[in-house]
């Protein structure tokens, strides 16, 4: 790793009822951050916090210029969260973690050099996680392995928030569900390069997940859209089109054969295979109108899916002048 980053960097934290954890946090981020000597801002997002959060960060805010907050209307998620920090930042860096000290500030410089090293995206691999094993890291390495298989990306920890992405690689990608651990596969799928670091994972300390099974599974449920949107969405045809043409084919092979039993041979009586001609015109012929409104329902999804997934209630310091 020989290249530096000059750019500014934008520091996004989703916060969901984290008061204990805040003031130690950002004591660590600001001497991780302060050393690098680039320009940076750090955007807490509060989530919908119950347990003073918010006015903890507003102190925070009030004692440092470079913390900017957002705060979301209700708890809407962690996806949604960082949506609205990612929105919200204003560098070209952006750097992501939990707010929670899971994930260790001291990591973010080594994040930072990867993307130096003409990398877009850096993500942290927790080689040591420090969650129990059966209920957190058995499913997420499922999960995981699932993912490189369906993706074809391959990293070891798709549940690592710590990462640092360049903005163009992400700005245009619509985060929903729990579509935030997928952020690296939609970069890679137009082109980002992607890159691996090694990152500390610590026990929580101060207050509880907010997570438990539930997650695995819609984890898995937003794999199976991941898979469809990535693949074939913008093109449903390749797919209801190709079946139907092939049905239509083995149609036309059994109307030839048919025809040939018939005018032929003289064979008038019925055969199976007269069924299977008229089943595979009729799939053919079907697959392919499916395959049209597909294409027509698709374009509609898209559009749906701009709609955002949270709404603000304030913000404090958005507006200062860099
Ligand atoms: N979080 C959030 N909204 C939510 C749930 C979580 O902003 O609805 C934040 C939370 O405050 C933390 C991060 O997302 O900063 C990860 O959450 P958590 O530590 O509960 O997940 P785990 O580390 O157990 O996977
Ligand atoms: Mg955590």
């Amino acid at each position: 790793m020989n290249g530096r980053i000059t750019e500014a960097i934008s520091v996004v934290l989703p916060v969901f009822n984290e008061c204990d954890n805040l003031e130690p946090l950002h004591a660590r981020l600001t001497s991780v951050l302060k050393p690098l000597e680039c320009e940076y801002e750090v955007l807490y997002v509060d989530d919908g916090s119950m347990d003073g959060s918010w006015e903890v960060l507003k102190r925070l805010a009030a004692a440092d210029p470079s913390v900017r907050l957002v705060r979301l209307r209700k708890n809407f998620g962690q996806t949604p969260a960082l949506a609205a920090g990612l929105a919200h930042a204003r560098h070209p860096i952006l750097v992501t973690l939990d707010a929670d000290l899971q994930n260790d500030p001291a990591d973010i410089p080594r994040l930072i050099a990867a993307l130096a090293d003409s990398n877009d995206v850096a993500c942290g691999w927790r080689r040591n996680r420090q969650d129990p094993w059966l209920g957190r890291r058995l499913p997420s390495q499922i999960a995981n392995v699932l993912t490189q298989l369906v993706t074809g990306v391959q990293l070891h920890d798709f549940g690592c928030t710590l990462r640092a992405y360049r903005r163009e690689v992400i700005q245009d990608v619509s985060l929903y569900g729990e579509m935030h651990r997928f952020l690296p596969v939609l970069a890679a799928w137009v082109g980002a390069r992607i890159a691996e670091v090694e990152v500390r994972h610590h026990p929580r300390i101060h207050g509880v997940s907010k997570y438990g099974l539930l997650r695995t599974y819609k984890v898995l449920v937003d794999l199976v859209t991941l898979k469809f949107i990535g693949n074939f969405s913008a093109r449903p045809n390749y797919i209801f089109g190709g079946f139907g043409l092939a049905s239509l084919f083995v149609g036309l092979l059994s109307l030839m054969v048919v025809a040939y039993r018939v005018f032929v041979l003289r064979r008038l009586e019925a055969t199976p295979l007269v069924f299977f001609m008229v089943v595979f015109f009729l799939t053919g012929v079907f697959s392919l109108f499916i395959g049209f409104l597909a294409e027509i329902v698709i374009r509609g999804f898209y559009d749906v899916q701009r709609r955002p997934t949270y709404y603000v209630r304030e913000t404090v310091g958005l507006g200062r002048a860099e």
